[in-house]
């Protein structure tokens, strides 16, 4: 970038992202394994067959259609109009710091947390506060609520099930947040599909507090990574000033088609989280028998640790075929829960290692 007069603040940057490599096993960025089935993938095929008749026209700019089938797909007694969509929580997020944040605004999250929200803070000149989880990576309710006093953020991104770390926040604590709120909050909750029976969801809290919003995405348990929607509920006011903000037809016709149709089979598509649950639960336990820190997850990915290098553990694992992420506080990775056949490749691999150098712990 030298030369070019580019924001002083993204000099020296890097795009985001972890990498993307041609290797056998990748449990690197929480997917879910399973594509769509061939009768799922051909009902898509042929409604985009027919969306392409009429490309030579905009998409419908406020994809209510999407928008109600959403609503109607989260419940709550949700309508299009508290609903909002965009080209994954990403770009959800990204509009919610557009309406809310701004210079001379703040964010406030709770560290670790997932690394795209100080992106979005930057991008959208908005200050980036942080405030610590617990050593268990839990939050402390009364500290939150002093901090958020203290700080008075004009946003607060809450993730539960936490990313990197897992961690699902109690309604009580995110009563807590809300109430000692005076800006809006949102609660990423990407994984909550994931999360062990009895976990509520945010949702259930949005009649009480009218400056919350919930943020999902169809890229993780709803298997539609490639296919880019994420969506949130919230108040009609609220998702009129995302509105406000958004790219005009930001969601082509293609992508509205699409995610109508895999909507209709949400079923089907969700029909192996069970398993993945059952996967990741059986990976931390073996994790912790292996005598490593398990981070307690209701996500699909259990973040572990703690390595002396945990670069090394990470490459010794690559040159196995078995992509995981370096991510998380220092001496920590993460993997992301996987079919029987990835899970039985990892621990292979990870076993290996574990008697080696390159895999001793702090
Ligand atoms: C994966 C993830 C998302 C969703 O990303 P998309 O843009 O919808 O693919 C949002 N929040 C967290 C914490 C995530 O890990």
């Amino acid at each position: 970038m030298t030369g070019l007069p580019v924001r002083p603040e993204l000099v020296g940057e890097v795009p985001y992202g972890a990498p993307q490599l041609d290797v056998p096993y990748l449990l690197n960025v929480n997917e879910n394994p399973y594509p769509p089935s061939d009768a799922v993938a051909a009902e898509i095929a042929t409604a985009v067959a027919a969306a392409v008749k009429t490309m030579n026209r905009y998409p419908e700019r406020d994809a209510v259609a999407l928008r109600a089938d959403l609503a109607a797909y989260l419940g709550h007694g949700l309508t299009a109009d508290q609903v909002w969509a965009a080209n994954g929580s990403n770009e959800v997020m990204l509009h919610v710091l557009m309406a809310f944040g701004g210079p001379g605004r703040s964010v406030l999250s709770f560290a670790p947390t997932y690394s795209m929200y100080p992106e979005y803070a930057r991008d959208t000149h908005t200050a980036w506060v942080t405030f610590p989880r617990r050593d268990d990576f839990t939050i402390d309710p009364v500290a939150a609520v002093d901090a958020i006093h203290d700080r008075q953020p004009d946003v607060i991104f809450v993730a539960s099930p936490n990313n990197p770390t897992g961690t699902a926040v109690p309604s009580e604590t995110l009563r807590a947040i809300a109430t000692a709120a005076t800006g809006v909050v949102v609660v990423d909750e990407a994984y909550h599909e994931f999360a062990r029976t009895g976990t509520p969801s945010a949702l259930g809290l949005l009649p009480e507090f009218p400056r919350l919003a919930i943020t999902r995405t169809m890229s993780k348990a709803f298997a539609f990574a490639g296919g880019r929607v994420g969506y949130l509920a919230a108040s009609r006011e609220f998702v009129d000033a995302l509105r406000v903000v958004r790219l005009p037809y930001h969601l082509s016709a293609i992508t509205q088609t699409v995610a109508r149709v895999a909507l209709a089979h949400a079923d089907e598509l969700l029909a192996a989280v069970d398993r993945l649950r059952a996967n990741r639960d059986d990976l931390a336990a073996w994790l912790a028998d292996s005598g490593l820190q398990v981070a307690d997850s209701d996500a699909n990915f259990v973040l572990f640790g703690r390595f002396a290098d945990r670069q090394a553990v990470w490459q010794a694992l690559l040159d196995e075929g078995v992509l995981i992420r370096v991510v998380g506080p220092e001496g920590w990775l993460r993997v992301s829960a996987g079919t029987d056949e990835e899970m039985a490749a990892f621990k292979a691999a990870l076993d290996q290692v574990l008697k080696t150098e390159e895999g001793r712990l702090q």
